[in-house]
This record gives structure tokens, sequence and C-alpha cells, in this order.
């Protein structure tokens, strides 16, 4: 699998602003950030995307989150926050090993997913779509 700068992180081969580290992940802050406080959390294994992640590592990867969330919030004094991932090069991931995005929040901010319109159905496709989904699943 072809390495990617996260990996380099993972194996302290270039530096990071490292919050948090166990066995199964890494935390670090982004250095471009969305707004102060910006924080990656990635699996230590080798991996792109939610496609291709494995389940034990995806779990391990949230529970990271959910614990580091309450940190990063009080502690950059946020209302709230955003949680983002991208996968693949339609939704502009740009570095291809999983990662979560925790974007601090604060009410009247300028953060907004400018191109995240509605595209609204039309008649009947709705219900198709999710029978198609379902049957894919089983
Ligand atoms: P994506 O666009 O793939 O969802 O997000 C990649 C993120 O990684 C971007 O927010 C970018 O600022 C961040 N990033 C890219 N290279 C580095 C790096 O070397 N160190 C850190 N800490 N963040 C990086």
């Amino acid at each position: 699998m072809e390495d990617s700068i996260f990996m380099k992180i993972v194996r302290k081969e270039i530096p990071a602003q490292i919050l948090y580290e166990d066995d199964e992940t890494l935390a670090f802050l982004d250095t471009e950030p969305n707004a102060t406080g910006h924080t990656l959390v990635i699996p230590k294994s080798p991996a792109h995307d939610i496609f291709d992640i494995d389940e034990k590592s995806w779990l391990a990867v949230m529970k990271t989150v959910r614990m580091l969330a309450p940190h990063i919030r009080d502690t950059t004094g946020a209302a709230g926050m955003t949680l983002a991932m991208n996968n693949g090069i339609a939704s502009d991931q740009t570095v291809f090993h999983p990662h979560v995005h925790l974007i601090p929040r604060h009410h009247d901010d300028e953060f907004g997913y400018e191109l995240w319109k509605h595209h609204p159905y039309q008649e009947g496709e709705m219900a198709k779509l999710a029978t198609r989904i379902r049957t894919n699943l089983s």
C-alpha cells in the first residue's frame, strides 16, 4: 500500500502536535485548521478511507473521537463541534489515510458547507433507492 503522510506521523518520522495516542489510534492538530483546535483522529494501521478500514480500527477511531471531543471543546471554549470525514477524491479527500476531522464550532462562526446543497428526490425515487441499498446489504 502506498505510504501516506499520516503513516509518517504514526511512525514519528515527521513532527505533529500529538494530543493523544493509544495502541490503535493517534490524534493530532491539523496544520491548516478550519478552527482553532481542529483535530484529526486516525487509525495507526494503514488504510485509505472508510471503504477499506477494518472494523476494529474504525471502532477504535470512534472511541478516541468520543473521548477527545469534550476535552477539545472545553479547552478551546467552543460551543459545539462538527465531525467530518472525506472519503475518495469525489469528496475532496486529500490525504488517503482514514481521518476524522473534529472541528470546534462557535456561535455565528464562519464555518460552512457552501456546496452542501439539497437535491430533492423525484416522486417514488426515495423508496426505490432505499430498497436497492437494503438489497445490497443482504
Ligand atoms: P482531507 O482533505 O483529506 O479530508 O483532510 C486532510 C487534512 O490533513 C487537511 O485538513 C490538512 O490540513 C491536513 N494535513 C495535511 N498534511 C498534514 C500534515 O503534514 N500534518 C498535519 N497535522 N495535518 C496535515
